[in-house]
């Protein structure tokens, strides 16, 4: 089973063939929504006793398996946060698994984990982060979150010196679902500071929800939750304000950059990110809007030794590593795929000029579909929104109509458009992350709405 031979290289041309012809697809198919039994009958028992052989295996994946998918770099796939991993970064991917790298310790994988250091470092520089600004490649947004305020408590345990139990998130009512998910798993509590006006979590906010807790409460804080691009409106909290507030209080500040922080690469939307340099520990997923293939989160501390403190395993087997600063010990994890490295790659290939233009597409498509629907009879567009999300409504539809609507899309294998709620009533919600995504498909589905 593990011996090398000729038929591995004619797997290998097969699956490259493949790999190629998918890279190749321009668009890629859209509509791959099937039911579980469906599958079960088309593609058959695939695992037995002897083997297909990888030729059946690739068919069986390419015939059956792959159609039965939505394509998420489609560039009309507008739903959920899209994304578009350059063709660089999906080649790397491939090399990567080839590579066998353990990325967990410096002393096992330190050529692929200098250049996911080279990858962070650049974030933590586009972000105004200290020198000392360090972390991990991490699954996605919520093991970020998660493994963010694991540090962020355990640091407040250290220095506090309260009893145990009581703890505290605070955070916008707009953050992340991963955001309390994470407090469920540390089994604390989620304080929702309500959001102004204009859906933005306020330095201000957060102080009167500060003042009016009651000591043992506030002593029960130890992070805020900032979101640097809400998911569902693409709002930006005013992190500078909530960055002053968290100083007085000495509260760990954390942003959740996941979706939103690329933008912070664009020279233009730059300011909306000022007070992101004084974060505690900050999080953006390459593969939402940096064009990287999944898993991809880029989760960066201030102070990585806090972080350190929080994470290491300890073991005897473990002793011999202990001695380097390794990526297993920055978030809950110990073994880990070398996931930074397709990032890397891309960025190397490309250049950091190529990303910032790409990411601006998002927001140039944004704005100018902002437009559209404003001037448009039958459209009512939800302010405000930012980044590269767009929501709206259709007069006179209700909840059954855009899911009927939405449906129809995929099916046609025109689009992917998912109906999302704000103010608790449902909407339409595009959000722009493939700059191959062009104005002509945006009004293709428009057209739709009629
Ligand atoms: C997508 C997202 C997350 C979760 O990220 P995953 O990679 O899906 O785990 C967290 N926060 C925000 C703001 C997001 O948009």
């Amino acid at each position: 089973m593990h011996t090398y031979n000729t038929a591995t290289d004619e797997l290998a041309r097969a699956v490259i063939d493949y790999a190629l012809s998918r890279i190749r697809m321009d668009p890629p198919p859209l509509d791959g929504a099937r039911s579980a039994e469906e599958l079960a009958r088309i593609a058959g028992p695939t695992i037995t006793e002897d083997g297909l052989g990888g030729l059946e295996a690739l068919r069986v994946f390419g015939d059956v398996l792959a159609p039965a998918t939505i394509s998420i770099d489609h560039p009309r796939f507008l739903a959920f946060v899209p994304a578009a991993p350059t063709e660089a970064s999906i080649l790397a991917d491939l090399i990567t698994g080839a590579s066998s790298i353990f990325g967990g310790s410096w002393l096992e994988g330190a050529g692929a984990v200098h250049a996911e250091n080279e990858a962070l470092r650049v974030l933590a520089d586009e972000l105004g982060m200290p020198e000392s600004a360090h972390g991990v490649f991490v699954s996605g947004g919520t093991a970020g979150n998660l493994s963010a305020l694991i540090a962020a408590r355990f640091t407040a345990q250290e220095q506090r010196g309260r009893p145990d139990g009581g703890w505290r998130i605070a955070a916008s009512e707009e953050a992340h679902s991963s955001v309390q998910s994470a407090a469920n798993v540390m089994d604390v509590d989620v304080v929702d500071i309500p959001s102004a006006a204009d859906r933005r979590l306020t330095g201000e906010g957060l102080r009167s929800a500060l003042e009016q807790m009651s000591d043992t409460e506030r002593d029960g804080v130890f992070a805020v939750v900032a979101t640097a691009g809400s998911t569902n409106l693409g709002i930006i909290d005013d992190i500078a304000g909530i960055a002053d507030v968290c100083e007085e209080f000495g509260l760990w500040l954390h942003i959740d950059g996941a979706y939103g922080g690329a933008a912070a690469i664009v020279r233009e939307a730059r300011h909306l990110f000022d007070g992101c340099d004084r974060a505690d520990s900050f999080i953006v997923d390459p593969h939402k809007w940096l064009f990287a293939p999944f898993d991809c989160c880029a989760l960066l501390y201030r102070n990585p030794e806090l972080a350190a403190a929080a994470h290491t395993q300890q073991a005897g087997y473990l002793d011999v590593l202990a001695d380097e600063r390794n990526p297993s010990d920055l978030a809950h994890h110990l073994s880990r795929r070398a996931r930074g490295l397709p990032f890397w790659f891309s960025l190397a290939t490309y250049g950091l000029a190529a990303y910032r233009e790409a990411v601006a597409v998002g927001l140039d498509l944004a704005e100018q579909t902002r437009t559209r629907i404003a001037e448009h009879p039958d459209l009512e567009l939800i302010e405000p929104s930012g980044l590269s999300v767009v929501a709206f409504r259709r007069n006179g539809w209700g909840a059954a109509a855009y899911d009927e609507w939405s449906d129809r899309l995929l099916r046609r294998g025109l689009a992917f458009v998912t109906p999302t709620k704000v103010d608790g009533e449902v909407a339409l919600r595009f959000c722009f992350v493939n700059p191959r995504t062009t104005m002509d498909d945006v009004e293709l589905i428009l057209g739709t709405l009629d």
